[in-house]
């Protein structure tokens, strides 16, 4: 099978400082793949070099072959990559059902660029809000304003809004943080289900989904790759052990 992305000796320096230093790694279609390492290991910065937010200092950026590091994040949206962040980003005086529907705009408005095609984005945006609302099972809160959603509802929410634009690449950062255990469990079953319909790059501390859902793990330390491979392979490899997962 071939890799949907891929990044080939990525690096991001900071001044002097090496957040992320020379990661390869290939990320096959239909998987979720998880990023996992102690705090400061750079996880979030290749999530940010992979989909934009910050450009690369060195490396190659392929989605499904094609070179996107010199992109800005917005063009590798168009191109199927969407992201959920660490921190909530809705807008919480808006409605669920308006939240979606400009999270979907979002992506093909801006490219429809006559005004016909931008009356048939809009109703492609609302056609795809009623569909996600279901997906996410929000039907009872559609019209609630986003900021009186439950916490994990509102982290559900920001996955839908990410699922908007209808990418082929989601980036999940930390989508469980904050959760209480009823919400970490939903959410975990939810993500599970996102592999039938997406590729799914995860960030995530909470080793118990990690190595429940990922079929392949990368572990970061000190910017770089400790290891790589399936769960049971990181979960008895020693090096991680020691550096990260402790006593698991
Ligand atoms: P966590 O699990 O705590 O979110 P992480 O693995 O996602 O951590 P990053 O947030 O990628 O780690 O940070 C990696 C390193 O890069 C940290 O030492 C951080 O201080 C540094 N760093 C991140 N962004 C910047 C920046 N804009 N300028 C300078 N240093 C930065």
């Amino acid at each position: 099978m071939k890799p949907i992305l891929q990044a080939i000796n990525v690096s991001k320096h900071y001044g002097k400082f090496t957040a992320v230093n020379d990661i390869t790694l290939d990320i096959l279609p239909g998987t979720i793949h998880s990023v996992i390492g102690p705090n400061g290991a750079g996880k979030t910065t290749l999530f940010h070099t992979l989909t934009g937010t910050v450009p690369i200092s060195a490396g190659s950026i392929l989605l499904n072959g094609e070179e996107v590091a010199h992109l800005p994040a917005y063009k590798r949206v168009s191109k199927g990559l969407a992201r959920s962040f660490q921190v909530t980003n809705l807008f919480p005086n808006l409605s669920v059902t308006e939240n979606l529907r400009l999270a979907a705009q979002g992506r093909y408005f801006a490219q429809a660029l006559n005004p016909w095609r931008r009356v048939e984005s809009l109703n492609l945006a609302g056609d795809i809000a009623s569909q996600l609302i279901e997906q996410l099972q929000l039907q009872h809160f559609s019209q609630r304003a986003a900021g009186e959603l439950s916490h994990g509802q509102q982290r559900r929410l920001e996955v839908g809004m990410a699922m908007a634009g209808q990418p082929k690449v989601i980036f999940l950062d930390e989508p469980t943080s904050g959760m209480g255990v009823d919400d970490i469990a939903e959410m975990k079953q939810f993500i599970h289900g996102l592999r039938v319909q997406y590729t799914v790059l995860l960030i995530e501390h909470n080793m118990d989904i990690v190595m429940d859902i990922s079929d392949q793990i990368t572990v970061m330390q000190q910017g770089q790759i400790l290891a790589a491979g399936k769960p049971e392979q990181i979960r008895n490899n020693e090096l991680v052990r020691r550096a990260y997962l402790g006593s698991m």
